[in-house]
């Protein structure tokens, strides 16, 4: 099973993909997550990536398209992969759309993640991660037992420096010019489902699962 999630940032995207991939037994592939690992490594593709990364830009496609066809074509990826992050602008969904074609991969869904702007910026500076184990949390809704540390892991929480209210600003804007007309490029194709992610998280997984077919 192919999923791919759009939605923009503070949609919820990270929190559902974990769910759905334990559910469904496929990976999640998470372009930004890929990204904030090679950054923390400092790799080659780290450094170049940081400083869009920190201003809320694009990464280049050059970089960003060869990265996620890579893990595209790892062997855990072979029973099926939700993607989250990508593609995140027109030219990176027909980049897409080649490598679907040319690996005869031609059953996928679309998962449109629609949020309204006040649940956004809510969900955005609320944000805290894990330093260690990348758990995700929610000062408000999901806030860990003891302020500033992982409930699984013990180590320390911190807010990803684009979710900084500034940044996300920038964030929304980028996301309104490039990621807006790939969700119309779906819809076009007639492949995209429409869920309102203003709805508590368990609320939106059950729709996603019964449009899925595996609510049961
Ligand atoms: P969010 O969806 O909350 O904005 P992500 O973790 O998906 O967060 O992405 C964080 C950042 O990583 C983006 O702002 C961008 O700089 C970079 N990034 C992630 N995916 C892509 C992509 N497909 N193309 C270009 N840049 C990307
Ligand atoms: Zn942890």
């Amino acid at each position: 099973m192919i999923i791919i999630l759009l939605g923009p940032p503070g949609a919820g995207k990270g929190t559902q993909a974990k769910i759905l991939c334990q559910r469904l037994k496929i990976v999640h592939i998470s372009t930004g997550d890929i990204l904030r690992e090679a950054i923390k490594s400092n790799t080659a593709l780290g450094q170049e990536a940081a400083k869009y990364v920190e201003r809320g830009e694009l990464v280049p496609d050059s970089l960003v398209t060869k990265m996620a066809q890579e893990r595209l074509t790892c062997d855990d990826a072979k029973e099926g992969f939700i993607l989250d992050g990508f593609p995140r602008n027109l030219s990176q969904a027909e980049s897409l759309d080649e490598f679907f074609n040319s690996n005869g991969l031609l059953d996928y869904s679309v998962i449109y993640l629609e949020t309204s702007e006040t649940t956004i910026i809510k969900r955005l500076t609320g944000r805290r991660i894990c330093k260690n184990c990348q758990a995700v949390y929610h000062l408000i809704n999901v806030p860990s037992r003891k302020e500033g540390i992982c409930d699984t892991c013990g180590s320390e929480l911190y807010q990803r420096p684009d979710d900084s209210e500034s940044t996300i600003k920038n964030r929304l804007q980028v996301y309104e010019r490039m990621t807006a007309p790939v969700v119309a490029y779906y819809s076009h194709k007639g492949k995209l489902l429409h869920i309102s992610a203003d709805n508590e998280a368990e609320k939106v997984i059950e729709a996603i699962l019964k449009f899925l077919g595996k609510d049961s």
